[in-house]
């Protein structure tokens, strides 16, 4: 039940924010050769369509951020990101705001998680992550942009 109701939380959230979601491969360059070693997803919300709110002092902002990160922090125990043998950061971009295109250049905030797998990897390393991240957000009403 406790899953059950952070999940419906989250979403309202998520509804609330118009939260989505991307993401970036990370490469690692080892002799000469190009290697996938993770990925950083971004989650990026908004809480106003004012195009001039650029105010890194903005307590909406803040909360938005703050609710970015309780999202991110709850992703490796969904994940079971340690039967992987991955490493999860997270960067929160404090006092950071966005303005995005893809949001008629409404202003966002954004944290920005860093998977990497600490073994040598492979596609199926990169197609289960992803399909557990994009499975996880999705569960969550969080839309890949
Ligand atoms: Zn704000």
């Amino acid at each position: 039940m406790a899953t059950l109701a952070l999940n419906s939380r989250v979403q309202s959230l998520v509804t609330e924010f118009g939260v989505f979601w991307q993401s970036w491969p990370q490469f690692e360059q080892t002799h000469g050769e190009r290697l996938l070693v993770g990925f950083e997803v971004e989650l990026i919300g908004s809480h106003t369509s004012d195009r001039n709110h650029v105010d890194p002092s903005c307590p909406s902002c803040r909360y938005v951020r703050s609710v970015l990160l309780a999202i991110a922090d709850l992703m490796p125990g969904e994940l079971n990101l340690s039967q992987n043998s991955l490493t999860y950061n997270i960067d929160s971009h404090s006092n950071s705001i966005v303005c995005l295109p893809a949001l008629g250049n409404r202003s966002a905030v954004w944290v920005s998680i860093y998977v990497f797998s600490n073994r040598a990897n492979g596609q199926s390393f990169e197609t289960d992550l992803m399909n557990g991240i994009k499975a996880l957000l999705n569960r969550w009403g969080i839309h890949q942009r």
